[in-house]
């Protein structure tokens, strides 16, 4: 089954006016459950603006988003929002840690949020942490870690409330090379662990081999 769907997706900036910029002229892709998918394009290419768009923080000008089979075009905020938290969760280039909560802390806040109580929250939090090798950095706050480890943290926090796809945009661009490669594996492991589909861009190529397929995006299109 499909976890997500996108067809005929287009988007412009500054649209109909002066210095509009078309990003995506058609853009359609298909992630099965548990796929891991590299998204390849230079920079300017329109990779963050469709990594937005699969996780419904912005909308098309045409197309449609289907996530886990529901079609999210023209849902209202409110529930666009709610089927966002339930289903996506999202990694960045930075980590965007709270800086004043602990490693632990920084991933059991969006599951309290979300409705799950503290001592759930905590143990599921406990169980990320050992998965990407930080369980022993629980208690410290991201000041106090190093880069790759920031970074493993935000992958557990990305994962806090379970979703069935990740979105990750350059999730170790700011990391050395031989760093990269051990927390790009470590997000591997996660996501393999937890079954759930992925879309993540990158520029690093050796980490583009190591997921199920890659797809480029060229003239605003997938290909
Ligand atoms: P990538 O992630 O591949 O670097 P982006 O999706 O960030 O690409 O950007 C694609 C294009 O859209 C770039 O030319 C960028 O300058 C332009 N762009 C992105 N966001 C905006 C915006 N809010 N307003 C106008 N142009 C934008
Ligand atoms: P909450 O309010 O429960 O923290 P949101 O619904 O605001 O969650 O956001 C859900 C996910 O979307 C979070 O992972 C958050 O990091 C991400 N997110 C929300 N708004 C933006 C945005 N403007 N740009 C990038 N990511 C965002």
């Amino acid at each position: 089954s499909e976890v997500l769907r996108l067809e005929g997706i287009t988007k412009a900036y500054n649209r109909g006016k002066p210095g509009e910029v078309r990003v995506l002229n058609g853009v359609d892709l298909a992630l099965g459950r548990g796929e891991v998918v590299a998204l390849v394009a230079p920079s300017g290419a329109g990779k963050s603006t469709l990594l937005h768009i699969a996780g419904l923080l912005d909308t098309p000008d045409q197309g449609r988003v289907i996530i886990g089979g529901q079609d999210m075009t023209g849902l209202p905020d409110r529930a666009r929002t709610e089927a966002r938290r339930d289903a996506v969760g999202f990694v960045y280039q930075f980590h965007h840690l709270l800086p004043e909560f602990t490693a632990l802390e920084n991933v059991v806040l969006p599951q309290l949020a979300n409705g799950v109580a503290r001592k759930a929250a905590e143990r599921r939090a406990e169980r990320l942490l050992q998965a990407v090798g930080v369980a022993d950095r629980a208690l410290h706050r991201p000041a106090q870690l190093s880069g790759g480890q920031q970074q493993r943290v935000a992958f557990c926090r990305g994962l806090a409330n379970a979703p069935e796809l990740l979105l990750a945009d350059e999730p170790t661009g700011n990391l050395d090379p031989g760093t990269s490669d051990q927390v790009f594996g470590a997000l591997m492991a996660l996501v393999r662990e937890t079954g759930l589909s992925a879309l993540i861009a990158t520029h690093n190529m050796d980490l583009a081999a190591r997921m199920d397929r890659i797809v480029r995006l060229d003239q605003g299109r997938v290909v």
